[in-house]
């Protein structure tokens, strides 16, 4: 059978790789290369990636995948993140005895009594403000949680529980202070995790050489034109004008534009629903810097709103192997609305606002910067508005008409997930096909999806 799938990120490809061997395959990707997000890149003696992506997984089976792909090349790395609140670096995920004792009195006595608050009266809109008010009482969300939300994904009031508890890896305070007497449990944080010594490109370029060898083919800098339906099934894709027969096609290309690509037209309430989903967008700055190592751990979020970016990672503590012995590089991560200010910034501009604050934080100076660029991303972040479910159903529930068509990963799903979750999807959806299962069955599969968690 050919199967045709969309888009070569990690979603793409790992599905591709499960079906390799017992199917006939052609991967369409619009860009030059393949990895999407989680690709790597060269610039002069530098390998980088789109922010450095750590391998971490509590998925049963997925980490032997990512053995079996990488090798001798994967290594075992000590996790190290922090987060910087009212002008300290502490820890992170956060240790209540470190603020506790370094916060200034009052802000801690606002956590406390936000606490005692949060524990008489609760608030029942089901966002995710009120989900971390409920836990966490207002004065910790005011100081660690609302404005990184704002930050990344739009206003909290307006956003679905869902990410909270996708998100954040304790569940409220009780869980905090377990944590403290009985340590973290292994499920909301990880001591180390794993990075191949190139760079993060090499799990994608990887599996490319599988499906090579079982004679799949990769179709760079194309565009698809047209998806075509015939008697609830697709009968053909539209490249270059020419209609392409196909048996089955898998899609990892956000769900949003690819329903737009069905043709004939779905119903109008299916294209509504597509455009009231939003993704936010992704700015990464890239500092290459004229010293050895500039920060003591693998990331630092920034939660308040006074740091114009969201959070800042360095590739050489991810890999050595990565970056010139004397030299290292800098990911300034900001998040913001696709065309908006930050996006038509020029780089130079972006730099300036970013440098301030750097300076401000004590991290980098304006003379150890060799040079500087950033990277843009249009869909990046899946918004969970507090509508987005109803949204989604619409559209998926059209789909599920459509008999020999699955969309998945991240953007096929509008599911905020990490690489591990697209494989593991993956794996599932190549196994679904292979053995020809039906919708029902895939819709219990997105159930499960849904439930995946992100641990930082
Ligand atoms: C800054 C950042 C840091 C992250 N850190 C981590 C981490 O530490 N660990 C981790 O596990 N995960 C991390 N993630 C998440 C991880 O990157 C994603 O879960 C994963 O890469 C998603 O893969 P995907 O294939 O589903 O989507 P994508 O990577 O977006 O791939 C979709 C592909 O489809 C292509 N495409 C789009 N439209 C079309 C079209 N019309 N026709 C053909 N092709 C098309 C795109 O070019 C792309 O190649 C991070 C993500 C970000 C943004």
């Amino acid at each position: 059978m050919k199967v045709t799938i969309l888009g070569a990120g990690i979603s793409g490809l790992a599905t591709a790789w499960k079906l390799s061997g017992k199917q006939e395959l052609e991967i369409i990707e619009k860009n030059s290369c393949i990895g999407g997000m989680a690709s790597s890149y060269k610039y002069k003696d530098f390998s980088l990636d789109y922010g450095p992506h750590k391998i971490y997984t509590q998925l049963p089976g997925i980490m032997e995948d990512f053995k079996n792909l990488v090798k001798e090349d994967l290594m075992t790395i000590p996790k190290k993140n922090k987060i910087y609140v009212n002008g300290k670096f502490f820890d992170f995920p956060i240790k209540i005895t470190q603020l506790a004792t370094r916060l200034n009195p009052l802000i801690g006595a606002g956590c406390g009594l936000g606490m005692a608050e949060s524990l008489i009266r609760k608030d029942k809109t089901k966002s995710y403000e009120s989900y971390l008010k409920n836990n966490f009482g207002r004065g910790m969300y005011n100081l660690l949680f609302r404005d990184y939300a704002l930050k990344v994904w739009g206003d909290p009031k307006e956003l679905a529980e869902e990410l909270a508890i996708k998100r954040i890896p304790v569940s409220g305070f009780a869980d905090l202070i377990k944590g403290i007497l009985f340590g973290v449990k292994k499920e909301q944080s990880a001591e180390h995790f794993y990075y191949p010594k190139n760079g993060i490109g090499t799990v994608c370029d990887r599996i490319v050489k599988q499906i090579e060898k079982n004679k799949g083919k990769i179709l760079t800098k194309t565009k698809i034109e047209k998806i075509n339906i015939q008697k609830n099934k697709v009968e053909s894709i539209t490249i270059n004008k020419k209609k392409q027969k196909t048996n089955f096609l898998v899609s990892t290309i956000p769900v949003t534009d690819m329903v737009e690509l069905i043709e004939p037209k779905p119903p109008e309430k299916v294209l509504n629903a597509a455009k009231r989903l939003k993704y936010r967008s992704l700015i990464v700055l890239t500092i290459l810097v004229d010293k050895k190592k500039a920060l003591d751990c693998n990331w630092i979020f920034f939660p308040s709103a006074d740091i114009i970016f969201n959070r800042l990672s360095e590739q050489k503590s991810f890999s050595k192997f990565t970056c010139p012995e004397d030299k290292t590089a800098l990911y300034v991560e900001m998040t913001c609305d696709y065309n908006d200010w930050r996006w038509n910034a020029s780089d130079y501009d972006l730099f300036e606002l970013v440098m301030r604050d750097l300076e401000k934080i004590g991290v980098l100076k304006r003379e150890e910067v060799l040079e500087y660029f950033s990277k843009k991303a249009r869909k990046v972040y899946p918004v969970y508005s507090i509508d987005y479910k109803k949204n989604l159903t619409t559209i998926l529930d059209y789909l599920d008409t459509i008999d020999n068509l699955q969309t998945t990963g991240r953007q096929g799903l509008f599911n905020y997930n990490n690489m591990d979750h697209c494989i593991d999807m993956a794996n599932k959806t190549a196994e679904h096909i292979n053995n020809n299962k039906g919708k029902e069955e895939w819709k219990d599969l997105r159930k499960y999806f849904d439930s995946y968690k992100i641990v930082d």
